[in-house]
């Protein structure tokens, strides 16, 4: 499976900011083979970095949108909206939306159903938090994210799984290779077990959490790990396309 690199903007870079770093990215990166890169910047860039990067490989993501398609839900943005503008991904379920804005799995659920529903590819998050690791909790925790995320899903191979333990998110300190690997198997178990093993052989799973230039070799040197969701490192080009050349 081709590895997935998704960059995660978050609340960062000004329409005019997000045309620059788009159009460093593109430079370097435009005719990228062996990797899949997705960019996800704010709504409010998406218009602006979808220019840019037409003609290229590089996709465009965005970072949530609602469960409905329309209606009286001011300040939200529907996953139609995302399509139009070009977006083939959306990250649903991201711990800072989970923890900041209440978004429960139920409420997750319903968005990932409404993703697949118009051909978006959802990239899901889970992921435990310190105290949870250290009652070993992670399992039990990612296994309850996971079922109830996925419940009443079929076509859960268009989903990639991100597990982006909070402890590691925007804190320096990365889940280590082996530390990622193990829950990686053990979510790919859980898919097997839930649907088969076929559909858990398909499943793209993914780590997010510091990833650098520094440790994004040692983390794709394991097979397990699918590819990588990037937050702060994804603001530079430099790093960024640094961490899509992995060796
Ligand atoms: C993220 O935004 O999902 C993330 C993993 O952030 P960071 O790389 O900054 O830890």
């Amino acid at each position: 499976m081709i590895p997935l690199i998704v960059g995660n903007w978050k609340m960062n870079k000004t329409p005019r900011e997000a045309k620059e770093l788009a159009k460093e990215i593109k430079e370097s990166l435009w005719d990228t083979e062996g990797r899949e890169v997705v960019i996800c910047p704010p709504f409010t860039s998406l218009p602006v970095v979808s220019e840019i990067i037409k003609g290229s490989l590089l996709k465009l993501g965005a970072q949530n949108m609602h469960y409905e398609l329309k209606g009286a839900y001011t300040g939200e943005i529907s996953g139609e909206f995302l399509k139009e503008i070009g977006c083939q991904y959306v990250i649903i379920g991201h711990s800072e939306r989970r923890k900041y804005f209440k978004e429960d799995d139920e409420f997750l659920n319903k968005k990932l159903k409404t993703a697949l529903k118009i051909g978006l590819f959802p990239i899901f998050c889970v992921g435990e938090e310190l105290k949870e690791r250290e009652e070993k909790k992670t399992f039990a925790v990612i296994g309850n994210q996971i079922r109830k995320g996925l419940e009443g899903i079929e076509e859960v191979d268009r989903i990639t799984i991100a597990y982006e333990p909070v402890w590691a998110i925007g804190t320096g300190k990365n889940a280590t290779p082996e530390q990622a690997s193990e829950v990686h198997s053990f979510i790919r178990e859980l898919i097997a077990k839930l649907y088969n093993q076929e559909v858990a052989q398909k499943i793209r799973i993914i780590y997010g959490g510091s990833v650098t230039p520094e440790n994004i070799d040692s983390l794709m040197a394991k097979e397990e790990i699918g590819g990588v969701l990037v937050g702060g490192a994804s603001l530079k080009a430099e790093s960024f396309v640094r961490i899509v050349k992995f060796s």
